[in-house]
């Protein structure tokens, strides 16, 4: 069985992505699931910390590629982190197919 479906992942470029991947039975739902993750970790980066200065602007650009990105299409949408060494996070949906995929188990595709 080959049915195609969507991860949806956050992580830090060059790492494995953060808890669990999500599945999706369409791209637009796994964006709608990362709207949902971006606003708590803006909440939770806002509610934080010694640099929370440009914590707003930061969110605010990423929030606004992410609805600016067309929810059909697989895509990535980058933060930028709050110090030069730290990476950021990718917010990301990728296609997938059950044939190479062992992320599938534990989730009921929609
Ligand atoms: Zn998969």
């Amino acid at each position: 069985m080959t049915t195609p479906h969507y991860h949806a992942t956050v992580n830090m470029p060059g790492y494995l992505p953060e808890g669990d991947i999500a599945i999706f039975g369409t791209a637009e739902g796994a964006w709608l699931y990362l709207f949902d993750e971006l606003e708590r970790d803006w909440e939770a980066a806002a509610d934080g910390s010694d640099e929370s200065d440009d914590v707003n602007a930061r969110y605010l650009e990423v929030d606004t590629a992410m609805h600016n990105h067309d929810t059909d299409l697989p895509g990535t949408v980058y933060l930028e982190g709050p110090t030069a060494t730290h990476l950021g996070w990718a917010y990301s949906v990728s296609e997938c197919s059950f044939k190479d995929c062992t992320e599938t188990a534990d989730w009921d595709i929609e």
